[in-house]
Formats: structure tokens, C-alpha cells, sequence
């Protein structure tokens, strides 16, 4: 029963209002502890126990096997853009990017700094509006790793399958899509996410790394940008994004609450679908993105008269719909509709895009 608009920013975004609410009911005084989470020792037993439930309880959503660290880390998903090549980018060697959009040409820029690159394909010719087939991918031998953005949060496309890349570990910039579904962590050496879309405040960062890539870094490396100093330290060799972490393990508890992933992914499924399905069936809206590689979490749509975005904007804001302004590179419209995105938001953007198109068509 919120009164509170929808919020469909891209990130950060919209959290669970029970997580808001219970944060709220224990902002002064964490469990009878006096303290606020935010002002505890991150070495006191407190912060301690909420740690280790907030990974717990990851570890159960996403079916973390345990040969792979979870790190909590600070610095956003641009740090990791640096840190991999970084540890795992060895001198002489060559790593395989696939570049679909925005996010992995950040990735890319970062790499080249470090070190030697191979792009396994682009989708640019298309102003990465698909995902490219498997058989579209050119794939070094004995590559350090490859890497690759599951989710475009920008241009909004979605990878319908992982890549199979063999005994080559494969790297993925999941923070648009963490949390959204079920995954197979195994296929993965390293997953990474910014925690401000699907998991928390932002300020956080979650890596989840198998056993073997940690402790690869070159010995000159600053302690703070190796991965091996932070799995050795439990997160802890410096003081950790301790309010952020909480925060995000009450949204772990609520996707527990939910079902898990499982429940998660029909009810995101089902809330593309009917938002897609609304612009598919109108010729006043538009999406400019391959049906086959539409992203459950970020919608951009066009109107076909631009001339329209702003009353659009103005309008919806008014109706309680916030943040639907696309990103300046792709103009147009965007909604952002992650796990905490009620099913009822997506119901009131459907309505309110129904209406518009009938009062300014
Ligand atoms: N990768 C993806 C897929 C993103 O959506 C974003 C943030 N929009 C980033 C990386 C950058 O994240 P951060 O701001 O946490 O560095």
C-alpha cells in the first residue's frame, strides 16, 4: 500500500519498501544494540553477524558453490573495469572482450590501459541493438579470460545465452542483471555488480570470484586493487561499505521472502512481457531493440513523434511515474524495472502510455 510514485530509474533505484521500512524501524537503534548500523565497529560483533547472514543468504539465492569467494567491495563496477586486467591480464598475454553497448566499452577502455585485447565481436553496426549469436564470436586459444556484459542497462539488450568458452574463464559485468533470475554460477570465473540496481545502495560492489583467479596480481600491485588482499581479509582489510551491506542484506532476506530467484524471474519475466507487449502493439511507441535480446530489466522505447517526449515526461511525472527519460546517448524513454519494481508500476506505465497515446495521438 505505498503512496509513494514509481520509481523507474536506471540507478541507483528503487528498493523494496519493506527493506525501506525495516532500515527505517531500525535506524537508531540496530536490535536493542544502541547503535546504528552505520555506526558500528565493522570489527564489533554486530556488524560481524550482519556480514556473514548478508553473504549466507546470497550464497543461498544464487547457489554459490564454495570453491568461489564473495568479496564486498567499494569503487562501483568502474573499479572492476580496471581490477581484472589488472589481477588476471598478464604480461605477454591477451584477453577476449565482447562488446554489445555502453557498459562493455567502458570495460574495453580500462583493458587496453593494462594490457593486450582481442574483441571477440561488436554488435555496433547495429547501434547494439542485439546480442550477437555464439557463432558470431571469435575466440582467442588460451586467452586470460573472456569478458562480456550480460545486460546493457544503456541500450537495454540482454544476452539470451552465456558463452561457452571452454577451459577460458569467462567474466561478467552483471550489475544490471544480478539477482534477476536464477544463474549457473559455475559457468562463470568471476561475476561482478555495482549494487545500486537489483541489490542495494550504491557504494557497494559484489564480486563473486572462483578459488583459482584470486592471487594472480603482479607482486607491485597496491593492496586495495588486489583481489587476493580482500578474500584473505573477509572483506575486511579496510573498513567496508558497512551501511550499504546491511542494506543490501535485507534485500536478500526479502528475496527470500519472495521465493528466491525462481519466483523472482516469472514475476520479471511477466513484467518485460507486458511492457513490451504494450509497445509492440501500439505504432505510437517503439523499441528499437532485436525481440530476441530484450532485457527484462531495462526497457528503452521510443515515441514515434519526438516532439512528444517532453509533455510525455511531464505528464507521467505527474501520474506518480518517475525517472523515465532515457540515457542522453540513446534519447527516447527508459524504464527500469527491477526485482523491487511492484507489479502494479508496470501496470500504471502500461495505463498512462495507453492514455497518453489516446489523448495526444
Ligand atoms: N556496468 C553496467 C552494466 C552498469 O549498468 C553500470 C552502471 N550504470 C556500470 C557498469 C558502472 O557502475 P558503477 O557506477 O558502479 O561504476
Amino acid at each position: 500500500t505505498t503512496t509513494r510514485p514509481f520509481n523507474f530509474s536506471a540507478g541507483p533505484a528503487i528498493l523494496p519498501e519493506v527493506v525501506l521500512e525495516q532500515a527505517r524501524d531500525e535506524l537508531l537503534n540496530w536490535h536493542e544494540s544502541g547503535m546504528c548500523v552505520a555506526e558500528m565497529s565493522h570489527r564489533g560483533k554486530e556488524f560481524m553477524h550482519i556480514a556473514s547472514q548478508a553473504e549466507s543468504d546470497l550464497r543461498e539465492l544464487l547457489g554459490i558453490p564454495d570453491n568461489y569467494k564473495v568479496l564486498f567491495l567499494q569503487g562501483g563496477a568502474s573499479s572492476q573495469f580496471a581490477l581484472i586486467p589488472m589481477n588476471l591480464l598478464p604480461p605477454g598475454g591477451c584477453a577476449d572482450y565482447i562488446n554489445t553497448g555502453t557498459w562493455s566499452q567502458k570495460a574495453i577502455g580500462e583493458a587496453r590501459r593494462i594490457g593486450a585485447i582481442n574483441i571477440a565481436t561488436t554488435t555496433e553496426e547495429s547501434r547494439f541493438t542485439r546480442a550477437p549469436a555464439a557463432n558470431e564470436l571469435t575466440l582467442t586459444p588460451n586467452a586470460a579470460y573472456v569478458h562480456y556484459t550480460p545486460n546493457e542497462t544503456i541500450e537495454g539488450v540482454e544476452f539470451p545465452y552465456v558463452p561457452a568458452t571452454g577451459n577460458v574463464p569467462l567474466i561478467a559485468d552483471m550489475s544490471s542483471t544480478l539477482l534477476s533470475r536464477p544463474i549457473d554460477v559455475k559457468q562463470f570465473g568471476f561475476i561482478y555488480a555495482g549494487a545500486q540496481k537489483n541489490i542495494g545502495p550504491a557504494g557497494l560492489t559484489i564480486v563473486i570470484v572462483r578459488d583459482d583467479l584470486i592471487g594472480k596480481a603482479p607482486a607491485n600491485t597496491p593492496a586495495m586493487f588486489d583481489y587476493k588482499v580482500h578474500a584473505d581479509n573477509g572483506s575486511m582489510y579496510n573498513t567496508p561499505p558497512t551501511y550499504a551491506w546491511y542494506l543490501a542484506g535485507l534485500v536478500f532476506k526479502w528475496l527470500k521472502d519472495q521465493g528466491g530467484l525462481t519466483a523472482m524471474a516469472t514475476i520479471n519475466q511477466r513484467k518485460a512481457a507486458l511492457l513490451y507487449d504494450a509497445i509492440d502493439r501500439s505504432d505510437f511507441y517503439h523499441s528499437p531493440v532485436d525481440p530476441a535480446a530484450r532485457s527484462w530489466m531495462n526497457v528503452p522505447f521510443t515515441l514515434t513523434n519526438p516532439a512528444l517526449d517532453k509533455p510525455f515526461l511531464t505528464q507521467a511525472k505527474a501520474a506518480g511515474l518517475l525517472a523515465l527519460q532515457g540515457h542522453r546517448s540513446v534519447g527516447g524513454m527508459r524504464a527500469s524495472i527491477y526485482n523491487a519494481m511492484p507489479e502494479a508500476g508496470v501496470n500504471a506505465l502500461v495505463q498512462f502510455m495507453a492514455e497518453f497515446e489516446r489523448t495526444q495521438g
